[in-house]
């Protein structure tokens, strides 16, 4: 069944086909409908989705927190769908950084921000120097340095998110996962955020994945992936931040297409619509009723 040229044989992370259902009692809800999702080694990729779309099911996958219901999630050499329970703390320890929303949940109240930074690494066994070394080092990119000896409670929000994400990346993971890492910022406070991911995203390489429900990243990011009940839907493309951005939409290997809701409205799009292939393009129009050719 493994074939060299399979989907995202190339891509670090795969999500094919994916799907997570949430049983509870007599209620079942499909969280992940059907995902595809292909993240390549070194990008920085937000996911935006509104509220219950799926977006933290997705990271919860990915991190290896949960495990899904069916299809195929691979990070690395990784295989989310087989892994035993010692393979995931393996993994969740040697591959992935985790941002949470909450700055509260990222980091221990009572041990300072370096110390913060050192416990992963004291986890794994790096030693003492190594690791004060290693915590300096992270929080004077991130530009904490005097922050250093300070509890999560004398630092701003911001400044929690930033101790977060160089915690996140003590250990020198392949991947950064961030759920709605600037959600309880206001607007100033959660771009610093988002330039501490692509520094960490430039200068280390590290592969950062975000998800958040503010349409308002794209502007922050050059690939934006649209996420709609469970699956994703579009994305938006820019050659620089700042720059405007092309919109895609994804077809799905069925040839299943989502045509965005504004484009819907504005041609009266519903139900059935007539197709008509160019040479270099496909033509969509509404259906009018009328049958062609007499027929
Ligand atoms: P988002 O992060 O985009 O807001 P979630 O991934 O949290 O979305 O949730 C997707 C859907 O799955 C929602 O309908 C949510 O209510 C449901 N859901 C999430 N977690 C659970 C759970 N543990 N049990 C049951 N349903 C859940
Ligand atoms: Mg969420």
């Amino acid at each position: 069944m493994t074939t060299a040229t399979h989907y995202g044989a190339d891509a670090l992370i795969v999500c094919d086909s994916l799907v997570r259902i949430y049983q509870t009692d007599d209620v079942e809800v499909q969280a992940l409908q059907g995902l595809d999702l292909l993240v390549d080694e070194g990008e920085l990729v937000a996911v935006v989705g509104a509220s219950g779309s799926g977006k933290s099911t997705l990271l919860a996958v990915l991190s290896g927190l949960d495990a899904p219901t069916a299809g195929r999630a691979r990070v690395g050499e990784w295989d989310l769908l087989a892994m035993t329970a010692a393979q995931r703390v393996q993994y969740r320890r040697s591959t992935v950084g985790f941002i949470w929303q909450q700055t509260s949940r990222n980091l221990l109240p009572f041990l300072s921000a370096g110390e913060n930074v050192e416990l992963p690494m004291a986890v794994v066994g790096v030693r003492r120097a190594e690791r004060r070394r290693r915590a300096a080092e992270l929080l004077d990119s991130l530009g904490l340095a005097d922050r250093a000896g300070r509890r999560p409670a004398e630092l701003s929000g911001g400044e929690q998110q930033r101790v977060a994400i160089a915690t996140a990346l003590a250990n020198r993971p392949k991947v950064l996962f961030a759920d709605e890492p600037t959600g309880e910022l206001d607007r100033a406070t959660g771009d610093e955020v988002f330039a501490a991911l692509r520094q960490a995203n430039d200068a280390l390489g590290t592969t950062v994945v975000i998800v958040t429900h503010d349409s308002g990243v794209a502007s922050q990011v050059r690939r934006t992936v649209a996420i709609r009940d469970g699956r994703t839907s579009s994305e938006v493309l820019r050659t620089g931040a700042g720059q405007p951005g092309r919109e895609f939409a994804l077809i799905d290997r069925a040839g299943r297409m989502q045509v965005p809701a504004a484009y819907r409205r504005t041609l009266g799009l519903r139900d059935r619509v007539r197709l008509e292939l160019e040479q270099d393009h496909l033509g969509v129009w509404a259906d009018d009723g009328q049958e062609e050719g007499g027929r």
